[in-house]
């Protein structure tokens, strides 16, 4: 199921790559005072002790020079509202916006730009915040063949191989690698961008671009193609580092196959994030990756173990309603069969959909993860079980208390007709895998299925709320476990 077909290409354009550099040298062409003159072509840009200055939407630095293969290193900072952008493979810098464009943008979830730094604009768009307002960053930006690589910090955001025979629609019909001008600019008029320091690598000599060949992108990579191009938040919000899978495998899945990912820590009563310091000593850990931070609330006693503070440093935490005490005080999983009691199919939906109702009434989470989850003995009666004022029950809990609904790649629930009916009722939604290891993380066939079946769009998906509006510091933790 995983989408390995572009990674000889990468081997092949890395190993042109290494064969040749030992033999010419690759030139470097700095942006500075000295070289100003002679490379570079400046309007609305100021000179600072800190760097080249952006203030408006008309500063912006272009390259005389022409460069097919290369890599960007800029040193970079950003103040509150600056959006700017790094553009290559451009004809004209009369028209430069016309090229590939990376995005610089470090503005809060649901705030500016939805696109943050490091995104390969409108091709493999990033969501992710991987830098700071206020605090320097490095941006590097190479081409190698066919091979676009965007990194931030010295962790790769973005990553596209441009086939033989792209496919694009008119508004970024540039978007075609060729050997163009480089242009830095700012994109709005909020805040300012500094460029303390930025050199292009110009790697001509050392590559064969010719000779790289990608392959096509097959149908479902066509669908995740279309929807970047619409800037459609592609994001697996639900993926676990279990059963072996690492940081790095789970971020270069979501590259390989177009979209994002939310990593998510099991937190509650006995799994390994169980109180503040141990919540605290994860997010450290994971600070810099290029994923954003999930907190799953397990069991219903979480709500008692965390400080609203250490639970608001997560970018949004969910739960689901598959863990549970049932009225003869039996503590159910509903994925275990020998933990799940059904004794009378009706009366057990009727109690499923009360403790759905009691846990997103109570706890201040985000999103409703494994939704409609049924267990084996009652799955294969899922759409006579679902009936429509069961499924109303849910959809209005959502609604009244804003907790998006997942739609899971895993378990290919809820159904279509649940998640029509959630749509019309105004319920946010997101994707999300719930992986056990790295054997499941497949490609969010059914979450793209829905998109198109249920007709989703970019305003029908969760973002992150912003640190001002976490629901947890709003409302704080229940003082009561949800019976
Ligand atoms: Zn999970």
């Amino acid at each position: 199921m995983r989408f390995t077909k572009i990674v000889p290409v990468i081997l092949i354009a890395v190993a042109l790559f290494s064969c040749q550099t030992g033999s010419k040298k690759a030139e470097v062409i700095k942006l500075d005072a000295a070289s100003l003159e002679k490379s570079w072509t400046q309007n609305s840009v100021s000179s600072t002790s800190d760097g080249f200055l952006f203030e408006n939407q008309a500063s912006m630095i272009a390259s005389k020079f022409q460069v097919r293969n290369f890599e960007i290193n800029a040193k970079l900072k950003t103040t509150l509202g600056a959006e700017g952008a790094i553009v290559f493979s451009v004809a004209d810098v009369a028209t430069p916006d016309k090229g590939y464009m990376v995005k610089i943008n470090n503005s809060d979830y649901r705030e500016g730009n939805p696109q943050k730094t490091g995104s390969l604009s409108r091709i493999r768009n990033n969501f992710v915040r991987t830098a700071n307002n206020d605090e320097w960053f490095i941006l590097n930006i190479s081409v190698v063949g066919n091979h676009i690589k965007v990194a931030v910090n010295n962790k790769t955001v973005s990553e596209y191989n441009q086939p033989a025979n792209p496919v694009r629609p008119t508004e970024i019909a540039g978007c075609l690698l060729s050997k163009g001008f480089i242009t830095i600019r700012k994109t709005n008029g909020e805040g300012k961008l500094l460029v303390a320091e930025m050199s292009v690598t110009n790697m001509e000599n050392l590559v064969k671009s010719d000779k790289v060949v990608t392959a096509e992108p097959d149908s479902l990579m066509k669908v995740v193609d279309l929807l970047n191009f619409q800037e459609f938040p592609l994001i697996d919000f639900h993926c676990h580092l279990k059963g072996g899978l690492t940081m790095d495998q789970a971020c270069q899945h979501a590259r390989d196959n177009g979209y994002n990912y939310g990593v998510a820590a099991n937190c509650g009563l006995k799994f390994p994030v169980t109180n503040d310091s141990t919540l605290n000593a994860y997010l450290d850990g994971i600070s810099k990756e290029p994923v954003f931070k999930a907190m799953q609330c397990e069991g219903r006693e979480w709500v008692t173990l965390f400080s609203p503070a250490a639970v608001a440093r997560f970018d949004y935490i969910f739960t689901d309603a598959m863990t549970w005490t049932d009225l003869k005080g039996r503590r159910m999983r509903l994925w275990m069969p020998d933990e799940t009691f059904v004794e009378d199919d009706q009366k057990f939906m009727d109690m499923l959909v009360g403790k759905i109702e009691a846990i997103l009434g109570n706890e201040p989470v985000d999103i409703h993860v494994n939704p409609t989850f049924l267990p084996a003995k009652l799955a294969p009666d899922y759409d006579k079980l679902w009936t429509p004022e069961r499924m109303d029950r849910v959809i209005k809990v959502l609604k009244n208390n804003d907790v998006a609904l997942e739609i899971n790649a895993r378990y290919k629930i809820p159904s279509i007709a649940f998640l029509k009916r959630a749509k019309a009722g105004g319920v946010k939604f997101t994707f999300g895998t719930n992986n056990g290891s790295n054997n499941d993380l497949g490609r969010i066939e059914y979450c793209l299925k829905a998109v198109n079946e249920v007709g989703l769009t970019s305003s029908d998906m969760f973002l992150p709320r912003p640190a001002k509006d976490k629901k947890v510091m709003k409302s704080g933790l229940p003082s009561k476990i949800t019976g």
